[in-house]
């Protein structure tokens, strides 16, 4: 899976790293979705409820509200983003919540070294994806 990103997402996404560190930061990824690529067009920042620098929580309103919202402008729902003062590795929390959500694209950015990586879960089995910014 190719996870296109555009570089003023990437920025915006960074700050809200920075500006949240240690707690982890989140947002919600939308755009186009086809079968080996996913294009982010569109990023909406979340609140971290549960402030934490291991966890992250998103009310599930809010998340809701969002999803409709980016489909009423066409957009699909592609992932999750979230951040690590720790290395971009999905933790086993991580991997318990991927299970729920499908096939969504997981994008985490360290905020210790400043990795971005993107990860899949596919019949199971945690798979990166390849990043392009443009
Ligand atoms: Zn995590």
């Amino acid at each position: 899976m190719i996870l296109q990103l555009q570089r003023r997402h990437v920025e915006l996404l960074k700050q809200e790293t920075e500006r949240m560190h240690p707690v982890e930061a989140c947002a919600m990824l939308f755009g186009k979705l086809s079968k080996n690529e996913a294009s982010v067009e569109k990023v909406e920042v979340a609140e971290n409820r549960l402030r934490s620098s291991t966890r992250f929580e998103v009310d599930p309103a809010k998340v809701a509200a969002a999803i409709t919202e980016a489909e009423k402008e066409g957009y699909e729902f592609i992932g999750l983003f979230h951040s690590h003062p720790a290395p971009a590795a999905p933790s086993s929390v991580d991997l318990k919540y991927m299970r729920l959500w499908g096939d969504a694209l997981w994008l985490i950015l360290s905020s210790t070294d400043g990795k971005l990586a993107a990860y899949q879960l596919i019949d199971d089995k945690i798979k990166e994806a390849t990043i392009r910014i443009e």
